[in-house]
């Protein structure tokens, strides 16, 4: 199909400095939990952004020198002339699309404890370090200003050498030039004090950068519009003096604000193209052109903003994650098929743990170099297989669907009318709407693919399978939640579990509402627990959430919305027990205790939800493994996150009828 003339706009080229970036897509920099630790996977999937149609493809934070590590989290780096030529593997992969590369210089200042290198962080002033590391930073002097300023430089025109079409001075979050803007910067010298005094260090930098790389590079700056403030009411007005001093300085503002959890929000917290508010004053500042980003996932928006002069590029991190192919499906009038964000941020907990990135909707990022998976093509089938997939969840969708794309023969079947399994139950729960679009792209698909039949309200036990006569059989049926409170805290059965008013999420889900007051206990600690006492609180029922941990939903520390959670408790007025674990369970109460010190609380309950671990619902595989070719995929197989399921689905679909067995290490390692 044509595209839809109106998005015409979008492909425009910009002019950036000295460059042109053929579209108005712009892959802002984002981390991949590779850094330079896996540079080759890196590059591969740049690449494959550059392959979608991004028309500027950006590294993720690169140090510009060793006073400034920023481990265990994965950051790039260009301290010398070998990682110049890490980055060349990337650009030159990026160009070979006709995308414009760039590169993100960082140094940390105090947000780096320098774990691996230990040299001393540097700070404006001398303050905390790092994420709650017992070191300070060391004061600037005028010395190390000039000193930073030279490793800019240095790093700039590394960044140059190895063909970046695009060099960043980073000057938001809480990095080093930041702490210099922010009016906590109480410096005496020429860079603290007034807001000219503090924006020099910045001037200087971009008036360096230029000179050093201008005639070939452009220079973007990465600055906030806001110093703080609640969600929709940001603080905007310095920051406005600020960007109006250096206005037409750097060739590009990639604006962002104050707050990291809100600017890369999840869609639990913060709606898309959330940032307008606060930043759509910078082009009455500037003439330069700008970029910013809002979780943009519909073109709608997209071309709203450019035709509304909000923006002149539509910066996306997420979005291009979970589809690279975005710009690609616009502009060939594809956008029904475009594979929309969900807003989850599992692919920020790469960054967080250390460890390559992943996401719930795209399970071939990351896997571009080490397994050789694009998103967009995967390999036809080598055999005429018949396959039976038992469970449309998320695992069993994403499987049928890429089985079918191979051109196998696939029949899935569902117990349930409704398909999508736990995607489908919990996006009913608050603010998880966006979650059935895991569901609802790979029906889309799954609809244009007529080698795939569905089967819904199909409950199949072991005599249907073996009638079937597939020749394979691959059970996708998913995990229950365990009724009797072994999870991490407890590895026996809590007393008294077997109480009728003991309920899991399932039966929630299912559409029982229990009766208060309410226990949920929440060993699991990812979103579930807290997100149930929310629904149940907000349902007017009178809730304690009892968790072993220190705080809510402790993992989501690592989707960057942990606090947010715990906010919207406390303000429930859900009361939270931190530290906590069930002893025992009594008709009409419970037994709380303290882990530290034993000590033991009664609290009346109705109703308990225990939200702790989750039992495989595999018995026919247990039934048949040896007797046919079966296999069990997703929470069936091991229960996880919707990206684990998403991802084993996906590498059912890659893996069947392989020739060879995959070696030990079932991927390339750098
Ligand atoms: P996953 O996350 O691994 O995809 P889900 O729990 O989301 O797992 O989905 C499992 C799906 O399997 C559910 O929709 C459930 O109704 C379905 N299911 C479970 N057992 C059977 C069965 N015996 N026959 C058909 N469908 C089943
Ligand atoms: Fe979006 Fe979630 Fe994928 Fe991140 S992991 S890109 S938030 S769908």
């Amino acid at each position: 199909m044509p595209r839809d003339p109106r998005f015409d706009v979008l492909f425009e080229p910009v002019r950036i400095g000295p460059v042109t970036a053929p579209n108005r897509f712009y892959q802002v920099p984002h981390c991949t939990g590779m850094g330079y630790r896996r540079p080759r996977s890196v590059a591969a999937l740049r690449e494959v952004k550059a392959e979608g149609g991004w028309g500027a493809v950006c590294t993720e934070y690169t140090s510009i020198h060793p006073s400034s590590d920023d481990e265990p989290f994965p950051s790039a780096s260009l301290w010398d002339d070998e990682d110049v030529e890490w980055h060349r593997l990337m650009v030159e992969k990026v160009h070979a699309h006709g995308a414009l590369a760039g590169v993100e210089l960082w140094h940390g200042g105090a947000a780096s404890a320098n774990l691996y290198s230990r040299e001393a962080p540097l700070g404006p002033w001398s303050i905390p370090a790092g994420v709650h590391d017992p070191i300070q930073t060391r004061a600037m002097t005028s010395v190390d200003i000039g000193a930073l300023k030279r490793w800019h430089v240095e790093a700039a025109r590394r960044a140059q050498r190895a063909g970046f079409d695009i060099v960043y001075v980073y000057a938001a979050h809480w990095y080093l030039i930041r702490q210099f803007l922010l009016p906590s910067n109480r410096r005496t010298d020429d860079y603290g004090g007034s807001l000219e005094n503090r924006a020099r260090l910045l001037k200087e930098l971009i008036i360096e950068t230029k000179a050093a790389v201008g005639d070939t590079c452009a220079v973007a700056v990465r600055f906030s519009a806001s110093i703080g403030g609640p969600d929709d009411d940001q603080d905007t007005a310095e920051p406005r003096e600020m960007l109006a001093l250096l206005a037409d300085l750097p060739d590009l503002w990639d604006i962002t604000v104050h707050d990291y959890t809100y600017e890369m929000g999840t869609s639990r917290f913060v709606p898309e193209a959330a940032l307008e508010k606060t930043m759509s004053w910078v082009k009455s500042v500037t003439d330069k052109p700008v970029v910013s980003v809002g979780r943009f996932t519909t073109p709608e928006t997209m071309l709203r903003l450019v035709r509304q002069g909000v923006v002149d590029l539509i910066g996306a991190a997420r979005p291009s994650i979970a589809d690279p192919f975005l710009p690609q499906k616009i502009a060939e009038g594809r956008d029904d098929e475009i594979r929309e964000c969900i807003g989850c941020n599992i692919c920020y907990t790469g960054d967080q743990t250390g460890t390559p990135i992943r996401c719930t909707q795209n399970p071939t990022i990351g896997e571009e170099w080490r397994k050789g998976w694009h998103p967009e093509r995967i390999p036809a089938k080598v055999s005429d297989a018949r396959i039976l997939i038992v469970g449309a969840g998320p695992a069993g969708l994403e499987a049928a669907m890429s089985l079918g794309k191979r051109g196998y023969d696939v029949t899935l079947a569902e117990a349930r009318r409704d398909l999508g399994g736990r995607v489908a139950l919990e996006s009913t729960l608050p603010g998880l709407g966006q979650w059935v679009r895991v569901r609802d792209w790979r029906l889309n698909q799954i609809a244009k693919l007529p080698n795939v039949a569905i089967y819904r309200e199909s409950v199949v036990d072991e005599a249907q399978i073996l009638d079937w006569g597939a020749d394979r059989v691959v059970l996708a049926t998913g995990a229950r939640w365990r009724r009797d409170g072994i999870g991490r805290w407890h590895t026996t059965p809590i007393p008294g579990w077997e109480t009728a008013s003991v309920m899991t999420p399932d039966d929630l889900l299912a559409g029982t509402l229990p009766e208060g007051p309410i226990v949920v206990y929440d060993d699991d600690h990812y979103y579930l627990g807290g997100v149930v006492a929310e629904a149940l609180r907000r349902a007017g029922l009178q809730v304690t959430l009892a968790t072993p941990a220190n705080e809510v939903s402790t993992w989501t520390t690592r989707t960057e919305e942990q606090h947010r959670i715990q906010e919207r408790v406390l303000r429930l007025g859900i009361d939270l027990m931190t530290g906590t674990s069930l002893a025992i369970i009594r008709d009409g109460s419970v037994v709380l205790e303290s882990i530290y010190t034993g000590r033991q609380t009664e609290v009346q309950a109705a109703s308990v939800v225990m939200v702790t671990s989750r039992q495989p619902q595999d018995a026919l595989y247990q039934a048949l493994v040896g007797r046919i070719a079966i296999d069990r995929i997703g929470d069936c197989l091991a229960p996880g996150t919707i990206a684990t399921a998403v991802y084993s689905g996906h590498r059912y679909a890659r893996e069947v009828d392989a020739d060879a067995p995959v070696g030990v290490v079932p991927f390339l390692r750098e």
